[in-house]
């Protein structure tokens, strides 16, 4: 287990402090409770990297398994120069919920690499990435913890992860990471899963808030994996998107930006948004603060804050991004009768279709698009009505409802297997 103090950090406060109000009006048992505030394991591993100019760099990397009372556990790898231990904590715990809410059979898990993965060369980034792999083999596994993308990493380094590890064990394992190129034992639709798995669960919002999707017009904070495909199936499902942006700033049209034309140029050119000239530009803060029908935070946590919660002019919040909502400003947002599509059920579609990758590469048998995207859409909504009827039934907020569905679940799986020895 690690020590409180190094798990204390905003994210992981954050993290607990949902946890604490969800456990509330459940009324967990008090033990159960503190079982489940502690993630299972934490390995923090040193990473000597041979850099190109002959220096030997040393970077810290993570992983931690919150829960694996239900299945092996799931979750992403983050490189970013921001990674610590509690925020890697936090989104595993996030993990565990989520995979609960949405019926997959998976705890929650999540790692990460303290490092800026533009400023290394490709060799340096395959050799961090070889070494992080190889010093959480003993952790990971398809039966035991399956890492996947997020902020900072893609399909190749994943594939260098399934690479190192199946060089290890002598034969190849793709069922140890998921979100990996086609090659390899990958997924149809697994790289726009999360951003299709948000636009499925805001058209359901807009239906039963009975908003028009041709009037809605969207604002998208991060236009990485996730914030550039919900754009562009936003787009395509009609909506008008008018804001995007990155980390070094956004761009705005009021009668929607050409969002095609934006993704080719945005990808091939290497370009930042602004040098695109496809809108006005606009900062991350005015964007958040935009009139608009929808706002997806798809960058990092702890956006929305009590400084600019009040400021928010949209009817509905998808949290594309893990935990971008503080505390605080969560109550801020729902006095505003925003209805908020919470980052657990919003953003499920990343873990949803690296689980059908799981299920096939288990199968050594390989879907069509249209099964994949059919059943992540099935999934989804009916995780999305449920979670709708739960909030409507016990009048709380649909950030409670998913949680409470959540923990509920894996409260119950630590109740029938018991506590060791
Ligand atoms: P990514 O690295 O592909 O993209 C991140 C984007 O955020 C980039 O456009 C970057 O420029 C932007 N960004 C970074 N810092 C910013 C800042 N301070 N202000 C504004 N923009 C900033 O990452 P991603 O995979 O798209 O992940 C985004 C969020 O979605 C994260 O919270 C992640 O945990 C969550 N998420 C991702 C997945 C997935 O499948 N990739 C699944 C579920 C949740």
């Amino acid at each position: 287990m690690s020590s409180q103090r190094e798990l204390d950090t905003p994210t992981f406060r954050l993290a607990v402090g949902q946890f604490d109000q969800a456990a509330d009006l459940m009324g967990l048992d008090s033990n159960l409770r503190e079982r489940l505030k502690c993630p299972q394991r934490s390995l923090v591993v040193s990473l000597p990297i041979l850099m190109d100019d002959g220096r030997v760099e040393m970077f810290t990397g993570y992983r931690v398994q919150h829960d694996s009372s239900r299945g092996p556990s799931k979750g992403g790898i983050r490189y970013h120069p921001d990674v610590n231990l509690g925020e890697v904590a936090a989104l595993a715990m996030w993990m565990t919920w989520k995979c609960a809410l949405v019926d997959l059979p998976y705890g929650g898990a999540k790692g990460g690499v303290a490092v800026a993965p533009k400023k290394l060369s490709r060799a340096e980034l395959q050799r961090l990435t070889r070494r992080y792999a190889a010093e959480i083999f003993p952790l990971i596994g398809p039966d035991k913890d399956v890492p996947a993308p997020d902020v900072g990493t893609d399909a190749q380094v994943m594939a260098w992860i399934m690479d190192t590890y199946s060089q290890q064990v002598g034969f190849a394992v793709p069922g140890v990471v998921t979100g990996k190129p086609r090659s390899i034992g990958g997924s149809l639709g697994r790289e726009e899963a999360t951003g299709r798995g948000v636009v499925c669960v805001t058209l359901e919002a807009l239906r039963h808030l009975k908003l028009d999707v041709q009037n809605t017009t969207v604002a998208i904070q991060g236009f990485g994996n996730v914030g550039s495909h919900t754009a562009r199936i936003m787009h395509e499902s009609g909506a008008r998107v008018v804001a995007v942006s990155d980390v070094h700033g956004g761009i705005y049209n009021a009668h929607g930006l050409d969002i095609p034309k934006l993704l080719l140029q945005y990808r091939q050119e290497k370009h930042s948004l602004a040098e695109t000239k496809l809108g006005d530009r606009l900062t991350n803060d005015e964007l958040l603060q935009l009139s608009c029908t929808v706002l997806v935070p798809a960058a990092l946590s702890e956006q929305i804050t009590e400084r600019n919660a009040a400021k928010l002019h949209c009817k509905v919040l998808a949290e594309g991004a893990n935990g971008p909502t503080t505390l605080e400003a969560d109550r801020v947002v729902q006095d505003k009768g925003i209805f908020v599509i919470p980052d657990i059920l919003a953003n499920s579609g990343g873990v949803i279709v690296s689980y059908f990758e799981w299920v096939q590469d288990a199968q050594r048998f390989f879907w069509k698009a249209t099964d994949i995207q059919s059943r992540l859409r099935d999934l989804m909504t009916s995780a999305f009505q449920r979670t709708l009827e739960f909030a409507t039934t016990k009048r709380t907020s649909m950030r409670m409802a998913a949680l409470m569905s959540g923990i509920d679940k894996v409260a119950q799986a630590h109740r029938d297997r018991g506590l060791y020895p």
